[in-house]
């Protein structure tokens, strides 16, 4: 490397061009989000993004390359699942950050042929030579988060290869090399750096400087970020997919790609991870049964665990069923109450008792109707609950349990996508490497997930165990809810959305104004968010969801006002047609066809 440049230490020039991007990169998200932002009027937001129809297909995703790549395909013949993989694989390359095949995914299928709804499960898992304690540091205290996300330790097996392959296997109808094709095409001819990848290569220039192969691909040799606009080639990516392309899931999960996958996070300076060939040629995706709850005639269905989404969406919306949300509408502090003290009860519960299910026994009565009719009388008051209120209850159980509360940290990346095709299947898919730049680790063209760290640091506290404690393969606990909502055995609503445990706020308040506010998908989408999760009244910024800052206040809330970045991705299905939204928050595409 130079060490000089006009006579400045290479150090300091990398910091003058990292502060110059920095300015650059915020200067560009600013003007984009005032063109973006929401308009005063709650109900409906006036944004770029509008409602898009489609007579017979449609695809939501985060990026315009991944949708038009996707909706090809369903062109040419392919159903949705065919579609998926080819989103997937696209997104991989120009949404580096957010997921891609070194990470892992959920998705919630509708098999129209067999009218059946299922889910597949594809996190990663922990190595076989993880411990609990391998999170702790030498006092036995929880290390820094972003100690154990940088870095060869916080790597799972990755999903999201053999969640694809297997499931085309199953459902696809083009070929599989067919599928690959357009992800290999645009790698090999580039795509151009979009301002908020450029904002987060900036946000994340300094841990992802620390790896040669990371800061050759995102950063100039003095660490300068990509510009926008930039058109990106990522030839080893290309070069990984066509391995793919040939042996499908096997050439990833054994051979030259595992190799490299394994050599490349046992050999992390500083932080070495444990994942070995062993853990990559075991690897299994599990089909589990959807979690659904009836909701107004609706059924509400998503991922159960290792997913907490949908039990703790499902538990918001149960405790809310015994308030009149829909006719106190979006504009009333009532509404946000029964919402933020549902939310607050339903991510107690979430801490203490949801997990991996095939390795700790979890309550079966999470959204027993009896038990959440119970629990939602702790909603009749006039003001927000106490904190000390706030407990986790005594769903039914079919084992005595008793767990600790989690103390697991979740921030945001991850992407959501939709897809209906012509013959009625219906994919919704939430995919992520964790982390923005997951681990920072990046091997064959891809970044690696640093999943791990969704696990509670701390294994046991006051000598009980925590549920989401770390085990040799065991899945971490997520918050991602790829949902379908079913209205008499037919899906008529797809969405998910990124943003760590936020995703069970948004993901709940885009329901709630869809079905008890009568709001189209789009609308739906844009109404700006309130979120509590643990006490904190989370109000999104530059929306008028701060108009609720003094009201909340008033209800006894701790208000927080602040960016609230969710990636909302959503396809309705009417007898007459399919309505789709993306989320203004991001750069998403839906096209109809
Ligand atoms: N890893 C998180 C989860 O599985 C998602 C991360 C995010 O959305 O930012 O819940």
């Amino acid at each position: 490397m130079r060490r000089f440049l006009f006579a400045i230490p290479v150090n300091v020039y990398r910091q003058i061009c990292i502060l110059l991007a920095t300015l650059l990169a915020v200067t560009l998200v600013i003007a984009q989000d005032a063109s973006d932002s929401v308009a005063p009027e709650f109900s409906s937001g006036t944004t770029k993004q509008q409602l898009v129809h489609g007579k017979n297909s449609m695809v939501s995703s985060a990026n315009p390359y991944a949708s038009r790549a996707g909706s090809d395909i369903l062109k040419r013949g392919g159903n949705a699942v065919d579609a998926m993989v080819t989103i997937q694989l696209v997104l991989g390359l120009v949404e580096p950050q957010s997921s891609g095949i070194g990470g892992g995914a959920f998705l919630v299928y509708f098999d129209a042929k067999n009218k059946r709804l299922t889910t597949f499960d594809g996190r990663e898992t922990a190595p076989l030579a993880a411990t609990p304690e391998m999170f702790l540091d030498d006092n036995g205290q929880p290390a820094s988060f972003f100690d154990v996300v940088v870095g060869g330790r916080s790597v799972g097996t990755p999903g999201t290869i053999k969640l694809l392959f297997d499931i085309h296997k199953r459902y696809g109808q083009l070929p599989w090399e067919d599928l690959l094709k357009p992800a290999i095409q645009l790698a090999r001819e580039g795509f151009e750096v979009t301002n908020r990848l450029n904002a987060l290569i900036t946000y994340a220039a300094e841990s992802l400087y620390q790896y040669p192969e990371t800061r050759d691909y995102f950063l100039s040799e003095e660490g300068v970020p990509l510009f926008p606009g930039t058109v990106l080639k990522n030839t080893a990516y290309a070069n990984t997919l066509e391995m793919i392309s040939e042996g499908g899931a096997d050439a990833f999960y054994g051979g030259r790609i595992a190799e490299a996958i394994v050599h490349r996070v046992q050999n992390s300076e500083g932080t070495p991870g444990r994942l070995t060939l062993e853990d990559l040629s075991r690897y299994e995706i599990v089909e589990r049964p959807p979690v659904c709850l009836a909701y107004r005639g609706y059924d509400v269905c998503g991922m159960g665990p290792p997913s907490s989404g949908a039990l703790t969406v499902g538990q918001i919306l149960g405790l809310i069923e015994h308030h009149n949300i829909g006719e106190w509408g979006p504009r009333s502090p009532k509404s946000w109450l029964a919402i933020g003290d549902a939310s607050r009860l339903a991510y107690a519960d979430r801490g203490r008792y949801m997990a991996d299910s095939d390795f700790v026994d979890m309550p079966k009565g999470l959204l027993n109707k009896d038990y959440l009719t119970e629990r939602s009388k702790l909603l009749s008051g006039e003001s927000a609950l106490p904190s000390g209120s706030v407990q986790p209850g005594n769903p039914p159980f079919d084992h005595a349990h008793l767990w600790a509360d989690d103390k697991s940290t979740e921030l945001p990346s991850t992407s959501h996508f939709s897809i209906v095709d012509s013959g009625g299947n219906v994919v919704s898919m939430t995919t992520t490497i964790e982390n923005g730049f997951g681990s920072r680790l990046m091997v064959g063209g891809f970044l690696l997930n640093n999943e791990l760290t969704d696990f509670s640091f701390v294994p046991e506290v006051d000598e009980k165990l925590v549920a989401n404690r770390i085990e040799p393969g065991k899945r971490p606990r997520s918050s991602m809810a790829p949902t379908i909502v079913m209205k008499d055995g037919n899906p008529v609503l797809t969405v998910g959305s990124p943003g760590g445990s936020r995703i069970i706020g948004y993901v709940a308040k885009t329901l709630i104004a869809w079905i008890d506010w009568d709001m189209n998908i789009q609308q739906a989408i844009e109404l700006p968010h309130l979120i509590n999760r643990f006490g904190e009244y989370d109000l999104e910024k530059g929306t008028a969801a701060e108009s609720f800052e003094e009201p909340l206040e008033r209800l006894g809330y701790v208000t927080n006002i602040r960016d609230l970045n969710s990636g909302l991705h959503g396809i309705e299905i009417n007898p007459d047609g399919l309505q789709g939204g993306a989320d203004p928050r991001r750069e998403g595409l839906v096209i109809g066809q």
